[in-house]
């Protein structure tokens, strides 16, 4: 069996939190378990949200926690042309197709269901599906010119795209999940919730779904360990490791470590960061006897810290 890969893969969008020392730490702890590699990635595709800074702090609050991963670290930044490749791709199969309608059109419902998806927000109606390819074609060509004039997402068109998956693969969206003694289990997901889901946003030629799938597989990861917040997501993602042929990782989706409200930490919550635990004086140590008291058996059948 080849050898097990693990990665971290934290957002330069804020400090890290409990929850994300919870992650790393377990995802390390499993690669050492498993006799694996640990590997970090930084997703800074936002351009506005992502920060040299948060990233800078990223790569010190996990040395300060012990951590240690492989180089170089893949920044998503730097793979635009893959990401923008891929997404050619689904285009010349028609499996996507660009959505011409403002974020507050859809708010505003008049392009949405009431039904959201599992993110919460409004299913979209699929409308600039049916505009004529002729338009279509205008808005694309007068957006080269000048890009604020018709700016648009991507949209996977969701019935054509499980049709195509499951074309491929009749098992398509089974994959597979993981526990610590090594048993795998298979769940059978559902791509349908998310609807026209949009697979490359306005101002980058990707989104989470797209770089998250394509980087997993560019890197070899074979165990997928992150919070339970991304489970949903894994149904989207186990469609477009068909849609692109790319193999499908294990999953586990560990539990949140939630703050004293039983609300989990977020950093736009302004839960405390590690830099704030650490100016207060809890020392690596003890941020890792709290990280084991969220589950102590788990902690101890990998191992410890
Ligand atoms: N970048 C994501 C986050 O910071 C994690 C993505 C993943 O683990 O799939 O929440």
């Amino acid at each position: 069996m080849n050898q097990p890969v693990f990665r971290f893969a934290p957002s330069p969008n804020g400090r890290l939190h409990l929850g994300h020392a919870y992650s790393a730490l377990l995802n390390s702890a499993f690669a050492r378990a498993f006799g694996g590699r640990f590997l970090l990635r930084i997703e800074d595709i936002d351009p506005i949200r992502s920060k040299p800074d948060f990233e800078a702090a990223i790569y010190d609050d996990l040395a300060w926690l012990g951590l240690k991963w492989e180089n170089p670290v893949l920044r998503q930044s730097e793979h635009f042309d893959i990401y923008c490749q891929a997404l050619h791709g689904l285009r010349q199969r028609g499996l996507v197709y660009p959505c011409f309608c403002s974020r507050k059109t859809i708010q505003n419902g008049h392009v949405a269901d009431t039904a959201t998806d599992p993110d919460g927000t409004p299913l979209y109606r699929g409308v600039c599906r049916h505009l004529p390819p002729e338009e279509i074609e205008h808005r694309l060509s007068e957006n080269a010119r000048n890009p604020d004039l018709w700016p648009h997402t991507w949209r996977l068109a969701l019935d054509r795209a499980v049709a195509a998956a499951r074309a491929a693969d009749p098992t398509s969206f089974r994959y597979k999940t993981f526990s610590v003694d090594g048993v795998c289990h298979e769940t059978t997901s559902d791509p349908a919730l998310w609807g026209d889901a949009v697979v490359a946003r306005r101002d980058v030629p990707t989104s989470y779904h797209l770089s998250v799938v394509l980087d997993d597989w560019r890197q070899g990861v074979t165990h997928v360990v992150r919070g339970a917040d991304l489970k949903a997501a894994t149904s989207l993602h186990t469609l477009l490791h068909r849609l692109l042929s790319i193999s499908t990782p294990i999953y586990w989706h560990h539990d949140l470590i939630v703050d004293d409200t039983g609300s989990k930490l977020s950093k736009s919550r302004l839960s405390k960061s590690l830099a704030d635990l650490r100016s207060e004086g809890i020392s690596a140590a003890q941020v890792k006897a709290l990280c084991r008291s969220h589950n102590p058996r788990l902690w101890d059948a990998l191992g410890g810290l």
